[in-house]
């Protein structure tokens, strides 16, 4: 359930630590987000709480530390499952991030779900992750990778995706929001018209979940992942969710403690969900503290956060596009708060260096999205992706650095 808002922007600011530092001499600017978002106090100091108060193992020990660190953990699972309105919170699995619950995905879907000939769908503004593992898994099983592409704004061309879809889909597996372009793709078009063939759907979140409410009921995912990283939450930490039906008819990814219900040398049984696809000691404390971030989230409200970081966005964009020989890569009419731009004659990592110098922290290069880079036929861009607590003021001084920036490298 999502709060309204009851925090003023300079309250925001307060709540991260991180913001007040000063890097090569200057205020930091923190325009990486979609690289990963800073954490509020509340996390850093759950995570030390945890280390200092409550570090044991969860899940088989009957001693009191260990029945508060697994309640904490468990607890966290279904905070995470009311943020993303699953309707279980077994059909929320604990990963190491996007990465980790993509591959993990690739792997117990492919050995389920996927016999030779069978196609897959991808997008042409896949992050990496979204790309690799399903290369890989068809290469193992013979099937076919199918790319829906794109326009020269950053969107998916509908018609073309769905000229795609054929009995043969399986699954398309598409991203949310793309890291690169901040373009928002109509995934729930793209679930129903895709569940008409058949296929299954996995939506990349990794992008998403930080800017808007995602409700996987409502779009009938069958499946839908996010690092808990990008969501004020520690590093290390993900999920994977899943409709119950599928994932209890997929094996397990890996095996080891924990995934088990009984081993013998003769045969081992595998445990139920959640468990069966969480082998080994989870990361305990980075779970619980991405508990505590989506708490954070919730007391800010989704409301304050759109609002905030569409103003960003807007306001970006008009002043970036008034700077001479720049150009914004990722022009879709549906968008986050990301923007990637190129700037005439002037190579995007000369750019952020400089940034740097004057305290302001962007991202350059392919973004994990190469294929990106070959369609607009570029080396690279500098991207500056907003989270809510970023300020106009910040855009302001950006732009004046970026400006003084380009006047040196011309
Ligand atoms: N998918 C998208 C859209 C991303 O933006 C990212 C990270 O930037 C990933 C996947 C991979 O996430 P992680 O590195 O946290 O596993």
């Amino acid at each position: 359930m999502i709060k309204n808002a009851i925090k003023t922007i300079e309250e925001v600011r307060l709540d991260f630590p991180i913001l007040e530092r000063e890097v090569n001499g200057k205020k930091l600017v923190y325009f990486d987000n979609g690289a990963t978002t800073q954490k509020p106090k509340v996390v850093v100091d759950a995570i030390n709480d945890y280390y200092s108060n409550q570090n044991s193992n969860i899940h088989r020990g009957v001693h009191t530390l260990s029945q508060e660190a697994t309640s904490a953990y468990e607890e966290a699972r279904i905070k995470i499952q009311e943020f993303i309105g699953a309707k279980h919170s077994h059909e929320i699995i604990l990963t190491t991030g996007t990465t980790g619950s993509v591959n993990l995905l690739a792997h117990s879907f492919s050995k389920a779900f996927l016999k030779e000939g069978d196609e897959i769908i991808i997008s042409a503004m896949e992050h990496h992750s979204n790309i690799v593992p399903w290369q890989m898994i068809c290469q193992e099983r013979g099937c076919k990778l199918k790319i829906a592409p794109m326009n020269n704004k950053g969107e998916i061309i509908y018609d073309e995706f769905l000229n795609l879809l054929s009995s043969k889909t399986k699954l398309a597996a598409l991203v949310h929001v793309s890291n690169t372009l901040g373009t928002i793709n109509p995934v729930k078009n793209i679930i129903k018209d895709a569940h008409k063939v058949g296929a299954k759907v996995f939506i990349d979140g990794a992008q998403a979940v930080s800017h808007d409410v995602v409700n996987v009921q409502e779009l009938d995912a069958d499946f839908y992942c996010f690092s808990g990283h990008k969501l004020f939450g520690p590093t290390g930490t993900g999920v994977l969710y899943g409709k119950e039906e599928l994932l209890n008819q997929m094996p397990p990814y890996q095996g080891g403690g924990d995934m088990i219900k009984t081993v013998t040398f003769e045969k081992t049984t595998y445990n139920e969900l959640p468990h069966k696809f969480e082998a080994g000691t989870p990361n305990i404390v980075g779970g619980i503290g991405l508990g505590v971030a989506i708490d954070y989230i919730n007391s800010v409200g989704f409301d304050f956060i759109k609002k905030q970081e569409e103003e960003l966005l807007i306001y970006a964009t008009n002043k970036l596009k008034a700077i001479d020989g720049l150009k914004i890569v990722g022009e879709a009419n549906e968008k986050a708060s990301v923007i990637s731009f190129i700037v005439e004659g002037i190579h995007p990592y000369d750019i952020g260096v400089i940034l740097d110098k004057t305290g302001v922290a962007v991202r350059t290069g392919h973004h994990c999205t190469q294929p990106i880079m070959d369609f607009f036929e570029i080396p690279g861009t500098i991207r500056a992706s907003f989270s809510f607590y970023n300020t106009n003021h910040e855009v302001d001084y950006f732009v004046s650095m970026l400006e003084r920036a380009i006047n040196m490298l011309k």
